[in-house]
């Protein structure tokens, strides 16, 4: 479903990522781990369209979608839930939901999706008319994901969505995780916690500085040992 070619991306003269690939399929939770600074959020913002690669290509679907205004390539299926999440705490949560099913294809559905995303996220249609502001942590997470699946994307992009919640929290976000990719949608997720990523994921890559360092199934990246001298810090 995803396919990223020889992708490479700059700001102003600073090289962030180097020929870079990455595959996605449909169903496939896949994780991009790396330490600070590797290039994760510059990958997931290139892909997103919201950063202008330089070279490479991005395939959603076999379309090319790399140069393509990020409000155009949700045209094309793809959601970013981004990183401290950014829900909008003086509007409700409802109002922040609508938000997301602006895109063509997905605003005649909203009332199916709506409901779908209150049937993953209950606590969320309990608190459908508060001010999102008045949320916990991880239920703006929720809100954030709910988000981005009002836009009814068939690839979903999330920017460390365990970062700054209570490991009980992690839990339910991934779980939450696991069933969106159950209906079909490929997931990209970058994530800090290595250990929590590689349980999650169907597959993983590690990036380095900017260029992949390791790509494999989860048991293949936990054994290998770029990972454990990078991440793990074994
Ligand atoms: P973290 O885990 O800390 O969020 P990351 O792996 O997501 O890191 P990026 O944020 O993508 O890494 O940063 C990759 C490189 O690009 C870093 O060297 C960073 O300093 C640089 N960079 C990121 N954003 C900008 C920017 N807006 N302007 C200039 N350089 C940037």
């Amino acid at each position: 479903m995803l396919e990223v070619r020889d992708l490479s991306a700059h700001y102003g003269d600073a090289q962030a990522l180097w020929q870079v690939d990455l595959d996605v399929a449909a169903a496939e939770t896949v994780c991009l781990v790396g330490p600070n600074g590797a290039g994760k959020t510059t990958l997931v913002h290139t892909i997103a369209g919201l950063h202008r690669a330089t070279t490479g290509s991005v395939r959603v679907d076999g379309v090319e979608v790399s140069g393509v205004p990020g409000h155009r390539v949700c045209d094309h299926g793809v959601a970013v839930v981004p990183e401290g999440r950014r829900v909008f705490g003086h509007m409700t949560v409802r109002d922040n939901l609508l938000l997301g099913a602006y895109r063509r294809g997905a605003r005649g559905e909203h009332r199916r999706t709506e409901k779908e995303v209150y049937e993953l996220f209950p606590r969320l249609a309990e608190r459908a008319h508060q001010h999102a502001g008045t949320l916990s942590g991880g239920e703006q997470q929720m809100l954030a994901i709910g988000r981005a699946l009002m836009a009814r994307p068939r690839l979903l992009l999330l920017d460390e969505p365990s970062l700054g919640l209570a490991p009980v929290v992690v839990d339910e976000v991934f779980d939450a995780i696991a069933e969106i990719a159950a209906t079909g949608v490929g997931v990209l997720v970058v994530e800090q916690d290595v250990h929590r990523a590689l349980a999650a994921a169907d597959r993983g890559y590690l990036i380095v500085e900017g260029r992949m360092a390791a790509g494999g199934t989860a048991s293949e990246l936990a054994a290998s040992p770029v990972v454990r001298q990078r991440v793990l810090g074994m």
